[in-house]
């Protein structure tokens, strides 16, 4: 699905609308974009002629046909309402020191899924202002690895753009939901871009990312990744968490790590409930902010009266 519309669209209906959340879908693969080196915002460099631009096709912010990208990403609409599209949902530990994300990215390194990972640099707490890097191995990714959600606010989606350019294969990304909302768009458009270099999207589960355009985000979970994980919904203070697997890809990487030593799976069929809690909190009280705003703004989710039923209940 493509729309008619360009840059000046997307800074009226996203950007100037408060709407943007800085995840550089944007302005990874269109010279007409950039983002701001304090805050991460995106903005326009100057006017293109494209009548229909990547820029606002690429954005999740301006209409994001979920039904439509599953099909296209998983071969299936979600199985779940809240949680998306997966195969299966385990708790796991770390089998050492290092925390579970490292281990995955270690795994995908060592089973030769990706050579390259987009991790996020964080420049700023408050505001959450983070920049993307691009590792070619294990160890360089260790001092990238987020320990929560802020610490990827930023335009990560720019760090796929760039490896593009250096001409790098077989990249994974650690981002929030949103940034793999974007990417999801961009990789099921017939934009030619260098996105499908893309080999692993982690996601990590988001409540907050703490910026304005957050508070109308109803992705919790990161339902366009490979695997996701979520601390939410796991025992407190056991530092496990669990791991959403979503496509064969998470499954190889998932099964590298346990093979090498590096994750234990705790909990084959773990209780989700306290998950699905924190998911349900956040679904509910952002449909509720799009829909107070005005339903102008709420129409980038196609919102569907059967689905919101269930939802807002
Ligand atoms: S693609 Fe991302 S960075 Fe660009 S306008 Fe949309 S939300 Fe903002
Ligand atoms: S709440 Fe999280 S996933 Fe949603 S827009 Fe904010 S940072 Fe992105």
């Amino acid at each position: 699905m493509k729309i008619e519309k360009s840059s000046q669209d997307l800074e009226n209906e996203v950007i100037f609308a408060g709407l943007c959340i800085h995840c550089g879908s944007c302005n990874a693969f269109c010279p007409h974009m950039d983002f701001s080196q304090e805050t991460g915002e995106a903005f326009v460099v100057d006017e293109c002629a494209e009548t229909i631009g990547l820029c606002y096709n690429a954005c999740p912010r301006t209409f994001l046909p979920i039904s439509e990208i599953e099909e296209k990403l998983f071969g299936q609409t979600r199985v779940d309402l809240g949680v998306g599209v997966y195969k299966d949902i385990v708790q796991v530990k770390s089998k050492n020191k290092d925390s579970i994300l490292y281990n995955l990215v270690s795994a995908a390194f060592d089973s030769g899924v990706v050579k390259h990972f987009v991790l996020s640099d964080p420049k700023s707490k408050k505001p959450p202002v983070a920049f993307p890097v691009v590792v070619d191995n294990a160890k360089d990714a260790k001092k990238y690895i987020p320990e929560k959600t802020m610490d990827n606010a930023g335009p990560l989606i720019t760090g796929i753009g760039r490896a593009y350019l250096d001409k790098k294969k077989d990249i994974g990304i650690i981002a929030n939901p949103c940034h793999l909302q974007g990417l999801a768009k961009i990789l099921v458009s017939d934009f030619n871009t260098g996105a499908e270099r893309t080999s692993l999207k982690i996601a990590f589960a988001c409540s907050s990312g703490g910026m304005t355009g957050c508070s109308y985000c109803t992705d919790f979970s990161g339902e366009f990744s490979d695997i996701s994980y979520s601390p939410w919904g796991a025992p407190k203070g056991s530092g496990e968490a669990f791991l959403i697997i979503r496509t064969d890809v998470g499954q190889k990487v998932l099964d590298a790590a346990v093979k090498g030593k590096l994750l234990e799976i705790t909990n084959k069929e773990p209780d989700l409930s306290e998950m699905k809690k924190f998911l349900n909190k956040k679904k509910k009280k952002n449909f509720l902010n799009l829909l107070g705003r005005d339903l102008v703004t709420a129409k980038y989710l196609k919102l569907n009266v059967d689905e919101l039923k269930d939802i807002l209940e």
